[in-house]
């Protein structure tokens, strides 16, 4: 069993890094230490808390179960790089350029990749709590039941992700462009999604209760069995969505467009309805009965 150690310097009870024996703060010769970091082939498990890199260039590096958390490695670029159990909290990589990385089961509590670019991302069952994904562009990347509570994905691209069971809620999602991924049984309670692209998303059986979705973009999605319940859908456009089964309890659907859309089954219990347009729509044993419409 390895022994726990603390850094050189008198008194400070930090931990040191891999390679050294003082922390972050105490190190001399920073850049030296960096250097041959980099030059070093296994990382595996590393203790790197808290270092400070810029610019930098990391290609097929195994991160696997290390520890970076505070670190600050803003414009990085790295490709392949496998940070699978990794723990990441509070990590600056916005503006990286992530290619091939691999995330899985990471934790990565309160991490900023603003404005980070990764296409194919493989972050599923990864956790990034209260994270900064503002304007960050991950097309097509893996968050299979990844938690993101409280998140922040202001304009950020998420097209074609697989979100499967992913914990959206109370994360700000406000035009963030989701076209086509997949969010089917997603938890996106309290979530704001105003102006955001939900265009053919699979949003079967998600949680969306009381979600802000004023003025999003639902055209075609399929939200069979979906729970927006007291959800504010004002001037939402769900024109040819599959609706079926959707429970649209005390929700706000004024000036929401549904023409075209398959409403069977749905509940419209106690929602608000006035200005909303139902053109075309299949509304075969759907219950508007106590919807308001005035
Ligand atoms: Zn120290």
């Amino acid at each position: 069993m390895e022994e726990f150690q603390f850094c050189e310097t008198p008194k400070c009870t930090n931990r040191p890094l891999t390679q050294s024996t003082y922390c972050w703060l105490h190190l001399q010769e920073k850049a030296a230490y960096l250097k041959r970091l980099i030059d070093s082939k296994d990382l595996k498990q590393a203790y790197l808390a808290k270092i400070e890199i810029d610019d930098l260039h990391l290609n097929r590096r195994d991160l696997s179960c290390a520890i970076l958390n505070g670190a600050r490695m803003t414009g990085a670029k790295l490709s392949d790089v496998n940070f699978k159990q990794a723990t990441l909290c509070h990590v600056i990589l916005d503006g990286a350029a992530l290619r091939h990385c691999d995330f899985t089961s990471a934790i990565g509590d309160g991490a900023s990749f603003a404005a980070a670019t990764g296409n194919g991302l493989k972050l599923p069952w990864s956790q990034f709590k209260y994270a900064n994904f503002t304007r960050a562009d991950f097309v097509s990347c893996d968050l299979t039941e990844a938690v993101l509570t409280g998140s922040l994905l202001l304009r950020a691209r998420f097209e074609g992700a697989k979100m499967l069971g992913i914990f959206l809620d109370h994360a700000d999602l406000e035009e963030a462009d989701l076209n086509g991924a997949d969010l089917s049984y997603a938890v996106l309670g309290g979530a704001r999604l105003k102006g955001a692209n939900l265009a053919d998303t699979q949003l079967k059986r998600a949680n969306l209760l009381g979600a802000d979705l004023r003025g999003a973009c639902l055209l075609n999605s399929s939200m069979v069995k979906a729970l927006p319940i007291r959800a504010d859908l004002r001037g939402a456009d769900l024109q040819g969505a599959n609706l079926q089964g959707v429970l649209f309890l005390e929700a706000d659907l004024r000036d929401a467009v549904f023409d075209g859309a398959n409403l069977r089954s749905a509940n419209f219990e106690r929602a608000l309805i006035k200005g909303a347009s139902f053109n075309g729509a299949d509304i075969r044993n759907t219950n508007l009965k106590n919807a308001i419409t005035d």
